[in-house]
């Protein structure tokens, strides 16, 4: 059966003072311990009216295959969350989607816009993994049309309501009635045959426990997930870097017309695997040599970044933000090097 989490106080229907609210005692005891969550801007400024209207603009990358791409900032009010990229499939039975968004109110936009370009209603939805800009639009879709790994299922499960809580404070009014809805699909491994489509999924991890990465065989393109990254630095609160490099040579093997990032554009040749392993092997160098140096954490935090980051969007944000996940392993001597690497 598939499970809808609606416990009073985590709907962001009424977030405005009733006895259902979260207090702000206890959203910043909230915020304390999400504080290691992706890709969120702390943002208590809670006056600021946006514009509440996404404005999805699909872009083709081939016969019926559209993006939308995410725009390359952390998630925040000026943009409602809109960071990852979304592929929509048009197919005989119907669209596939891959990826849902960040709000209830961006997911129903998706599923209106799907419907709009392919004339029919979306039979199938993939997550690629856990992390909320990719999966809290769910809501504007059934839940047994949606799929993912069990493992994204089960990070779903344990880390949802803190994802929710961390992009409320993130994204506020944007996440309105918001809430966590769990994939009604259990996917692993296989082809899926869809109106004339086939989707290879591959189940593979590294970027969190349980990624999943697709390419539909007719079309040539691969979506890859937050496994790729490009010009857009990779987030790493979840990450395991030695399956996460496994999993970008899985990726590399599959020959692919066309390589959609989780975040970055859409290309032809796997510049995004390239540029994602060239940026974890420098993360890790840094992050291990500063400890070795006997830096602090903060000092780590200030090291200088080689020049080739420079075109890389929040590349100084995100390596601070990997310092903090991984540098705490080292001083707990959790962050072996593996044998391979010496
Ligand atoms: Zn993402």
């Amino acid at each position: 059966m598939p499970v809808t989490i609606d416990k009073p106080g985590h709907s962001f229907s009424d977030a405005t003072g009733s006895p259902e609210a979260l207090s702000r005692r206890a959203a910043l005891q909230r915020l304390a311990r999400i504080a290691a969550l992706p890709m969120i801007a702390a943002a208590f400024d809670i006056s600021h009216a946006a514009p509440l209207t996404y404005d999805l603009k699909p872009v083709g990358i081939g016969e019926g295959v559209w993006v939308l791409y995410g725009v390359p900032e952390p998630i925040e009010r000026s943009n409602g969350g809109a960071i990852a990229n979304i592929t929509i499939f048009d197919t005989r039975d119907g669209a596939v989607i891959v990826d849902t968004g960040p709000s209830k109110r961006y997911g129903v936009a998706l599923q209106a816009l799907a419907r709009e370009l392919t004339g029919k209603s979306v039979v199938r939805v993939y997550l690629t993994h856990f992390h909320p800009d990719h999966v809290f639009g769910n809501q504007g879709f059934e839940a047994a049309a949606i799929a993912a790994p069990q493992g994204v299922i089960d990070g779903l499960t344990s880390l949802g309501e803190d994802f929710a809580s961390a992009m409320y404070h993130a994204a506020g009014d944007w996440m309105r009635g918001t809430q966590l809805m769990l994939p009604g699909k259990v996917v692993a491994d296989g082809v899926e045959e869809i109106g004339g489509r086939r989707f290879a999924l591959h189940a593979l991890s590294g970027h969190t426990p349980s990624d999943l990465a697709i390419l539909e065989e007719v079309s040539g393109v691969l979506v890859a997930g937050d496994l790729v990254f490009l010009d857009r630095a990779p987030t790493t609160p979840h990450a395991d870097l030695e399956l996460w490099r496994a999993s970008l040579d899985r990726l590399g093997a599959i020959k692919a017309a066309h390589v959609v990032p989780g975040h970055g554009p859409v290309e032809g040749a796997p510049r995004g695997l390239e540029q994602t392993r060239d940026w974890l092997g420098m993360v890790e160098e840094k992050i291990r040599a500063a400890f070795e140096r006997g830096l602090t954490i903060n000092e780590a935090m200030q090291e200088p970044l080689p020049e080739w980051v420079g075109k890389i969007a929040l590349a100084r944000y995100e390596y601070e933000r990997s310092v903090m996940h991984f540098f705490p392993r080292l001083e707990a001597g959790q962050w072996p090097r593996v044998d391979s690497k010496n």
